[in-house]
């Protein structure tokens, strides 16, 4: 049960921490279902009323990079059961291919785009991010220092 959300980005980006954010916020009861994927991690979480099984996609992504590596079919597989899609991006990194991989995936779907890290100096172009994800929604947060998480929240909130 629970909104099939999976969280995708490069390794590094806070995919896990965001995960972890969004569960202690919510006093989620933590799952780890060891799947066909090694360190796939589910985590049911309740987001302002809305039952989530969020999705860690870190055993996937270990090999460093999922569309150069496994390809692009691999990401869909990953992704086809997906109802909601939280694609992660640094805002203290440029935009790679990778990240422009990810984000023509992701507009297939209904996605939210979180640019993480923002207490970090900025390096990634908004404009550009913008430009490229077209109607999907973006926000901004840092999730160490536990900002944006409200308009995370809110965002899905408003999908639902
Ligand atoms: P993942 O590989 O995408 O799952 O990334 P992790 O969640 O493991 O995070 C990778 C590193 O980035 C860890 O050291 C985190 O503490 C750090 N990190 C995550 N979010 C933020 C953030 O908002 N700001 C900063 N400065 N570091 C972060
Ligand atoms: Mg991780």
């Amino acid at each position: 049960e629970g909104i099939g959300t999976v969280i995708i980005g490069r390794p590094n980006v806070g995919k896990s921490s965001l995960l972890n954010a969004l569960a202690h916020e919510n006093r989620a009861i933590v799952t780890d279902i060891p799947g066909t994927t090694r360190d796939v991690i589910e985590e049911f979480v309740n987001v302002r009323g809305i039952p989530l099984r969020l999705v860690d996609t870190a055993g996937i992504r270990e090999t460093e990079d999922i569309v150069e590596k496994l390809g692009v079919e691999r990401s869909h597989q990953a992704l086809s059961r997906a109802d909601l899609v939280l694609l992660l991006l640094n805002h203290s990194e440029e935009l790679g291919d990778e990240d422009r991989k990810l984000v023509e995936l992701a507009r297939q779907h209904s996605t939210i785009v979180v640019v993480n890290k923002t207490d970090l100096a900025p390096r990634l172009d908004l404009e550009e991010v913008r430009s490229l994800i077209g109607d999907l929604p973006l926000i901004t947060t840092s999730v160490t220092e536990e900002k944006g998480l409200d308009a995370l929240e809110q965002a899905i909130a408003d999908r639902f």
